[in-house]
This record gives C-alpha cells, sequence and structure tokens, in this order.
C-alpha cells in the first residue's frame, strides 16, 4: 500500500512549479508540517513563506509534509507507514526537526496525530536524543500557545521569516561543535531563549489557583519573562509571496503576494488586528518588485493583508500591476475604503466575487463592536460593486457577539434583503438574485481582544440563530453558508486554555478524535474556558507574553463596549451628526 502513497506524492510534484528539492548532504534538515491537508495548507501565504526563507539558507533543506488525506489515513494507521515528507518521502522521524506552522486551533490534535503517526513521541521527555526537536509556528503559537506547552520543545512567537531561519541555523551550529547529543540539546537550549520570538515551555512553570484559573509564572535558567513576539522591523527586506504554484489551493494557480503586516481598525473581537501590531504597510516598489517574480509563475496575482483595501496607495498598485499584465484577486474588502478605481482594477482581472463584512446586522452592535461602518456605506458600497458588474456579492456576518440581541439577528435579515433589492434594481437583471451569498460564523472570545473577558454564546443559541437566518433568507432566495457551533466551541477552548488543556488534546489521541468521549473522560469543566465573563482583574494563560498591544487599552475598550465608559467618538458618527 505504501506506493499508492509516495505515487500520490510524486504527483503532486508534478502538478507544482517553484518546488525546491535539495541534496540532503551536510544539510540541516527540517520537515515543515501543515496540520490540515495539502490544500489547506498550500493555500497558506505564511507556510509558502517559511519553506522559502529556510530553503534561501544554504545550510538548511526544507520539505512539506501535511495531514493525510482521509482516505489515506487507514492506510498508514493499518500499515504502519509513518507520515512522509512531499519532497524527498522520507519518514518525519529522519529530519532533524519537525515545525509545525499552525493558523487554527481545531488543528492541535492533528499535530499530535501527525506525531503519533510518525512514531515521534508526542512529549519532549519521551523523545530519544536522535529523535527530531519539535517546535510550532503561525498565529496560535503567539495568540497563546499554552494548550501545547506539554508537546513542543519551543514555539515561534512573531513573524517567521527572520527567527525560523536563525533559530534552525542555531541548532546547526552547535551541533557542529558540540558532539555529545545531550551536551548539544543542552547548549541549544541555553542560547535559543536568547533569541527574541522564542518560547520554551519547559522553562516556565505556571502555577494555578484553586479555582483553576493562572496564579503566576516562574521563569528558570535565563528565560525572558515576557517574552516578547518578533516582529519584522522592515517588512520591505523580506518578499512574502508565494514560492509554489499549484491548481490544487483554494486560490488555484494565483501568486499570493503579501501588500503589509497588521490592521489599524481596532475591530473590538478581531485577534489579527491585535497581535500583527503595529501596522506596516509594504512600499509601493518593494510590492511591484515581488509581484514581479511572482509573476514569472502566472498573471493571476492574490493581494493578502489583514485588510487589503485599506491600502493607503490601493489605486495606485492595481493601476502598477495592471500595467504589468496582472490579474489581480483580494481575499475581502472594506465597504468604506472601495473606490470605483478599486472595483474597476478587480472586475477588469476577472474577479467573480466581492466580500464584504459588516459583521453585524445593526449600526448599535456595529458600534459596540467597533466597526464603523454605517448602513448608508455599507449600501453605497453595494450600489457600487452592483452597478460595476462584478457578478458575485458575499456579505459576512458574525452572531452571538457580546450584547446581540433579537433585534440584531432581525438587522442582518434586514440588510441581507435591501442589499438584494439594491443588486436587483442596478442590474435590472432577476438572474442576478442568485448571486448573493451571506457567510454566518460564531463569535468567539480570542486572546488579545477588547473581548477577551467576554463568554461565548451556548451552541443551541446559535444553531437557532443559524436555523432562523437560513430560513428566512431561503424565503428570498439568498443562499446562507455558516459554520458549525460545536466547532466554534472547541476553538474557543484551545484558543484560550491553559496547560491543562493539553490533557483533553492526549484524551482526544488516544481516542481517535473522538472528542464527545475526550470530554467526558476529561476532569475539568469546559464551560470554564468559554462560557464564563471574567472579572477584570483575571490573570490569562497568555498574559506572560507581550505581542504588541497592550493589557490596559483592551481594558478599556472591553469597558467601552459593554457601557462602562463613554464610547468614542467614531469617525462615520461624527460625519452624520
Ligand atoms: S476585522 Fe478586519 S478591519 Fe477589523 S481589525 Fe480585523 S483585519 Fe482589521
Amino acid at each position: 500500500m505504501h506506493w499508492q502513497l509516495t505515487d500520490k506524492a510524486r504527483k503532486r510534484l508534478q502538478g507544482e512549479t517553484g518546488t525546491v528539492v535539495k541534496d540532503w548532504g551536510g544539510r540541516l534538515s527540517v520537515a515543515l508540517v501543515f496540520p490540515n491537508s495539502y490544500y489547506v495548507g498550500m493555500s497558506n501565504l505564511g507556510f509558502q513563506t517559511i519553506y522559502g526563507a529556510l530553503n534561501r539558507r544554504p545550510e538548511i533543506v526544507c520539505e512539506r509534509a501535511f495531514l493525510p488525506d482521509p482516505e489515506d489515513l487507514p492506510v498508514h494507521e493499518r500499515s504502519g507507514v509513518p507520515v512522509l515528507s512531499l519532497e524527498s518521502q522520507r519518514p518525519l522521524r529522519e529530519f532533524d526537526c519537525v515545525a509545525f506552522s499552525a493558523t487554527y486551533e481545531n488543528d492541535y490534535l492533528h499535530m499530535l496525530q501527525i506525531l503519533a503517526l510518525s512514531k515521534i513521541p508526542v512529549r519532549p521527555r519521551e523523545r530519544a536524543e536522535g529523535d527530531p526537536l519539535v517546535s510550532m509556528g503561525g498565529v496560535c503559537a503567539w495568540s497563546n500557545p499554552e494548550p501545547l506547552a506539554a508537546f513542543m520543545d519551543w514555539f515561534f512567537l512573531g513573524e517567521g521569516e527572520e527567527s525560523g531561519p536563525e533559530v534552525f541555523g542555531l541548532w546547526r551550529e552547535v551541533r557542529e561543535a558540540e558532539r555529545d547529543p545531550i551536551a548539544a540539546r543542552a547548549a541549544f537550549f541555553r542560547a535559543l531563549v536568547r533569541i527574541e520570538g522564542v518560547y520554551v515551555p519547559h522553562l516556565y512553570e505556571v502555577r494555578y489557583q484553586e479555582d483553576g484559573t493562572v496564579a503566576d509564572v516562574v521563569a528558570r535558567d535565563g528565560a525572558p519573562l515576557p517574552v516578547r513576539k518578533r516582529r519584522l522591523a522592515r517588512p520591505d527586506d523580506h518578499d512574502t509571496i508565494s514560492v509554489i504554484r499549484t491548481e490544487d489551493t483554494e486560490f488555484g494557480p494565483m501568486g499570493l503576494v503579501e501588500v503589509g503586516k497588521g490592521c489599524g481598525r481596532g475591530c473590538r473581537f478581531c485577534m489579527e488586528g491585535e497581535i500583527y501590531r503595529p501596522v506596516r504597510h509594504r512600499h509601493l516598489p518593494a510590492i511591484l518588485r515581488a509581484a514581479d517574480a511572482a509573476l514569472e509563475q502566472g498573471r493571476r496575482i492574490g493581494l493578502v493583508g489583514a485588510c487589503v483595501s485599506d491600502y493607503p496607495w490601493i489605486d495606485e498598485l492595481i493601476a502598477g500591476l495592471r500595467a504589468k499584465g496582472a490579474d489581480i484577486s483580494l481575499s475581502s474588502v472594506r465597504a468604506d475604503s472601495l473606490s470605483p478605481g478599486l472595483v474597476r482594477g478587480l472586475l477588469d482581472s476577472g474577479t467573480q466575487t466581492l466580500t464584504i463584512a459588516p459583521e453585524a446586522g445593526t449600526e448599535r452592535l456595529r458600534t459596540v463592536i467597533h466597526k464603523s461602518l454605517n448602513d448608508a456605506r455599507l449600501f453605497e458600497a453595494v450600489d457600487l460593486i452592483a452597478a460595476s458588474g462584478v457578478p458575485r456579492v458575499k456579505l459576512y456576518f458574525m452572531i452571538g457577539q457580546p450584547t446581540e440581541t433579537a433585534e440584531d439577528i432581525e438587522g442582518i435579515i434586514h440588510v441581507a434583503k435591501t442589499v438584494r433589492h439594491r443588486i436587483l434594481k442596478a442590474r435590472r437583471d432577476p438572474s442576478s438574485l442568485a448571486e448573493l451569498t451571506v457567510g454566518v460564523s460564531s463569535f468567539v472570545p480570542k486572546p488579545w481582544t477588547a473581548f477577551q473577558w467576554c463568554a461565548m454564546a451556548d451552541v443551541k443559541s446559535l444553531e437557532g440563530k443559524i436555523r432562523q437566518l437560513t430560513r428566512e433568507l431561503r424565503k428570498v432566495g439568498i443562499h446562507v453558508t455558516h459554520d458549525v457551533p460545536k466547532w466554534a466551541r472547541l476553538q474557543g477552548i484551545l484558543a484560550r486554555g491553559n496547560r491543562h488543556v493539553g490533557e483533553l488534546l492526549l484524551l482526544a489521541l488516544d481516542h481517535k478524535g473522538d472528542w464527545r468521549r475526550a470530554f467526558r473522560e476529561w476532569p475539568r469543566n469546559p464551560d470554564f474556558y468559554v462560557c464564563r465573563e471574567r472579572p477584570l482583574g483575571e490573570r490569562f494563560p497568555w498574559d506572560h507574553f507581550e505581542v504588541g498591544t497592550k493589557r490596559e487599552r483592551l481594558e478599556i475598550e472591553y469597558q467601552r463596549a459593554m457601557g462602562l465608559l463613554p464610547e468614542r467618538t467614531i469617525a462615520w458618527k461624527a460625519a452624520l451628526a
């Protein structure tokens, strides 16, 4: 059966351009693992960027690995074939280092499954000298790595373009200098804690209060406290673009180019908007230079960033890329930063769908979540899109947000119906009615946000709201897509978890992904993590990290949202007053 797996890997490689294949001789080998499918992993620009950055170092060879596809999993389990890297089809256990890149909390179990399938003990203390060192990077690692603290040798906190090559380069140097493997590991960890943006969990003791909240964190052996994330001071020096093209991604053969890091809008539910601070826009010539490299592999370019349409020189960028013959796509656009030039550029590039995220159905709730978008601006943007002829519009909303009432859910229905009406009016074409989609997801109170003190809505109420929206919008021909609230709740537990949540992950691993059984046997109350409004003074499991956003500011934002402090005047309200 093994041949089936290697044959599939070879076919995937044949469908790619830009793959890096290096000889292993004398190099440090790193298996860069995305804990989800090839399709999802190859759609991730961060994963691709680190692959490129590591392989640019001559002393490192980096190969990719993924969670086995569902149809291949029984093959691995039955025949004991370990997870293999894509490039050379070697077992992960043969690599010097295994580095996970995680952007979604519900992939945590996949990481343990990949280690177990690869016959690499999941806990560092059970690994032998010859086993690889295991680390993790990606946005989950620096928002709250604690649920995985028992399984990783270290975490990369922050942007890894510089710290990835630096850390693996260090391990190679130390190993060259110190032949005794135990002494080499000790020397490596001593040096590792001096690198900014690295967290070595076994050097920190977390003490808990009787009620399960964190009492204190103590660092040993010179480990820093707080642990600071790494951030690129000069993003222009690093082209963050997709290295490999393949049809087998969400974006097809499109090349992804990052326009900048961070977003200054301050939506109170948004973790990315906080942990990527400060906002760093790349300069126009740097993006156009990166686009030249991307265009060598195909003419379609996807612009990526927390809020691409906010890029200060967006019209010039679109014009510059169009002049180079590029077709352009954007993941989503802010309704209040949409310009005719941008819409025209996207339409001329063949864009089929524009997504706008009002997030909430009423202006009241939008004020609470600090989404400074009123209905007038929203409908203006919809008119602009409808008149341009972009064939599909998607509206995105979140349900279960703090202070939400039945009126806010009715508001979503009202907004969606009004948008449908305006599209119809602009196009005078009944067939365009089918082109409006409403996406709904459940609010998860994430670390490092103003809403980190809030409780999550219960699964039943979220399911009821989804049913209501689907029923009401279906009547007028609007298609609704939505997440699954029970998985959102799991995401909340994993995102907000402390080290005790690692026990839950181990139970889920033992029970082959049966979460119901894992929760039954876990001697802790999951509601403690997600269904509890926190007092302002509570210490969070992630409070010993420093990611560039201040807790004091978040506290003020939270109190403003809850009406405990006066709200600031939001620009659009001031304009209307
Ligand atoms: S939701 Fe979008 S606009 Fe708001 S802070 Fe996050 S990235 Fe920025």
